[in-house]
This record gives structure tokens, sequence and C-alpha cells, in this order.
């Protein structure tokens, strides 16, 4: 099967064309600046990057020109548009109403739309992509595939934050989480990879990207994971803060004279390592300055490490234990240092880092010693091929 793998955002719309049975992309892109002026990035596998400036004043008009690229005689890597056999989108919020992923259709659509109150960015953007396919390739089924999913197995222990039972009741306020796709992906490949009991494992998974966070899956199930009703709670990220005082909101409000929404700017888009260097929110710029002397660079990276060892920590406790640590995402894949930073703070689990073996990027690779009593690994994440592999299931 050939599943067309769809994420789409306010603006942008990112796409893989997959081939189920090799598993491997047939082309990826993006599509951003949608409703401004527009830019498609085409990439066939093995050929070069084409980029082509065109309007694309709605999502419809965006969808069309992927299409387009994707049967071009030049750029494209199939003959007619018939050979997609399924849609798969990528949806950010299915609240309490999807612990699985599903086909398509109208019932789906209005349980998407009454989720819209909890990802108001989000979810609205990934309507109008299912609309604009639905639209363009009528008889072709589409999936739902959702980010909170993966974490509807905790139990209310987990997912209550301490506020009246009235917010959780009445409107909903618990912690879903987020980056479900990976997590669910990544610790089942590392059970399989380290030959763990899918029915008796404890694997932490942190997930540090641009956005990051953190689950603790035992036996193959979410039990508890660091983002919250938003993606805002949880470590420290590129821009966003992370766990602070709620109280903070309030002071910085009357102290700085802001107003709520920009205070919650400030939180999502100036925060994190970000606002604590003043540099940037890529870690790549932040080792640069680190390694030039730059002390708020290195202490914003520290603190985001600490962060992270301290939520090790706490899953290890939720699970009464843990068998692997699994790292992924941009850093967690590609930064050894940070994973032997965060890694020197678990000694008192018996966690220990072999330095040669951790020396790698984007690998599937185990970086501890031999002895080491917890494993420590590198998985990297593929949230399209998720995708794709649970629209192959629900198609079939
Ligand atoms: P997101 O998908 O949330 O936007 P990513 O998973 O792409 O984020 O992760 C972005 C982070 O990963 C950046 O801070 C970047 O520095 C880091 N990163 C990505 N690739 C590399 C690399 N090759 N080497 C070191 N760091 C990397």
């Amino acid at each position: 099967m050939k599943v067309l793998v769809i994420n789409c955002g306010s603006s942008s719309l990112k796409y893989q064309l997959i081939d189920s049975e090799t598993e491997q992309a047939l082309a990826v892109g993006i599509c951003e600046r949608i409703g401004i002026d527009g830019r498609l990035n085409h990439t066939p596998a093995g050929g070069e990057k084409v980029v082509i400036n065109k309007d694309m004043p709605d999502h419809e008009v965006a969808v069309k020109l992927v299409l387009e690229e994707l049967t071009d005689k030049t750029y494209g890597v199939i003959g007619d548009l018939s050979e997609i056999d399924a849609i798969g989108h990528r949806v950010v919020h299915g609240g309490e109403k999807f612990a699985s992923s599903v086909v398509i259709d109208d019932d789906v659509m209005a349980a998407i739309e009454e989720c819209n109150p909890l990802a108001p960015l989000h979810n609205p953007a990934n309507l109008i992509g299912i609309r604009a396919c639905q639209a363009i390739m009528p008889g072709v089924p589409n999936t739902a595939v959702f980010d909170t999913a993966f974490h509807q197995t905790m139990e209310p222990v987990a997912f209550l934050y301490g506020l009246p039972y009235e917010c959780y009741e009445k409107y909903k306020v618990r912690r879903y989480g987020f980056h479900g796709t990976s997590h669910s992906f990544v610790s089942a490949r590392a059970i399989e990879l380290l030959g763990l009991d899918p029915d008796n494992s404890k694997v932490v998974v942190c997930h540090l990207g641009n956005g990051a966070s953190i689950s603790a899956v035992k036996n193959g199930k979410s039990v508890d994971t660091s983002m919250g009703l938003t993606p805002l709670e949880g470590l420290v990220m590129g821009t966003r803060s992370g766990d602070i005082d709620p109280a903070i909101i309030e002071y910085l409000a009357h102290n700085m004279g802001k107003s709520l929404e920009e205070i919650m700017t400030l939180l999502n888009k100036e925060s994190g390592v970000y606002g604590l260097s003043g540099i940037s929110s890529d870690f790549r710029d932040l080792e640069n300055a680190a390694a030039e002397g730059n002390e708020k660079a290195q202490l914003a990276q520290d603190v985001f490490g600490y962060r992270v060892a301290k939520y090790i920590g706490a899953y290890t406790a939720a699970m009464n234990g843990v068998d692997a640590i699994v790292f992924t995402a941009g850093l967690g894949e590609n930064n050894n240092i940070m994973r032997e930073y965060i890694c020197s703070y678990l000694g008192y689990l018996g966690v220990s880092i072999d330095q040669k073996e951790n020396a790698i990027r984007s690998e599937e690779k185990v970086v501890s010693t031999a002895d080491s009593k917890v494993k420590v690994m590198v998985v990297p994440t593929n949230e399209e091929l998720a995708i794709a592999r649970e629209t192959v299931k629900l198609i079939g």
C-alpha cells in the first residue's frame, strides 16, 4: 500500500508518501506560508530537493500542489493519484474520546471538532487538512492518528491535577500528554531490540526535540507523561518554560504589566533554553556558544538536562523500577553530551554510559556499558512511519 501521511499546521502542511511494504518514504515535503504566499519543498527519495514558490491561499490548494508534485513527470514518484491507497492524518488532540487511531467519518470529524477548545491552534488546522483531502480525493480513506491517544491508558492518579474535581468533570482539565505516536513507536522498538518481556517491562522514553516530553511506559502502556492539558507542561523546552509555579503568571502579569495573553506568549515562545540563554532555542547554537565561553548558554543546557534527570527519577518511582531509558528526537538522538550529562545524575540507579558507544548520532544503539543495571539506548523516532503503519492496520 502507498500511504500519504499528512501533518497539517495552521500555515503549513508536512507530507510523506510511504510505501508500506518497504516502509520507505518515496517522497517527503512541506508546504509553508499557506494563506500568506506559499512555498513548497519537495524531495523525492534519492533525488534533489525542489523548491516551488506558488500561491497557496488555503490548504486545499496546498494539497493539490502536493499531489501535482507527487505525480510530476520529473520530480514525481507515482504515475497516477489512484496509486495512493489511503491518507493518514496526524491529529493533535483526541481528548478522552480517542484512545486509538480511527478511520475518519462524519462522526469522527464532529468528535475532533469537539476537542478544538483543548488545542485551538492545532485541531482546526488538522480538520482543514482532512477536509481538503476528502474534497480532492473522494473515495480514498482517511485515518486520524492522535498525539494524545497513547497516553489515554494513564490512571486518574497520574492524569488528575490537584484542582477542584469540577475542573476535570466540567472543563475536561486533566493531563492528556502529547508526542504519543513517538512514545509508542520508540518504546515498542526498544522493547523489541532489548528483548524485554512486553508484559513485564518498564521503559522511560525521553523525546527531546524542540518540543520535549518524557513518558513512563509500563508493560507497553503509558502510565505517565510530562506534557499536560497542553504541551506547555513538563520539561524545559526550546522556547517553552515547562513546569513553573503557577503563581508566577499572576506575579509577572502584575509586575511586567502584561496581559494574560502576553504572559502565555512569554511562556510558550520566549522561555525555555531560548529565554534562559538569550541566544537560541537550537541546542547546536547553545553548544557552540558554550564552547566559546558563554555561561548562560551552558546554564540553559544544564537546567534542561537536570529537569530531564529529575523526571527520570520520578518515573522510576511511578513504575517502581526501570529496565531501559531511551533517547529520541532531534536532541535525544544527536546530542551525546546531553545524554551523558543526564545520565550523570542516574548513578544511584546503576546507570553507566559507555562513552565510546554513546558517540553516535541518530542510530538504533545501546549506549550504556555491558554492566549497566539499566540499559540506555538511542532509538530514532519516525512518527510518519508510525502513522502509515496505523493507517495500514485500519484500512488493511
Ligand atoms: P521538533 O520536531 O520538536 O521541531 P526536533 O526533534 O527536530 O524538534 O529537534 C530539534 C533539536 O534537536 C534542536 O535543538 C537541534 O539542535 C537538535 N538537533 C537536531 N539535529 C541535530 C544534529 N544533527 N546534531 C545535534 N543536534 C541536533
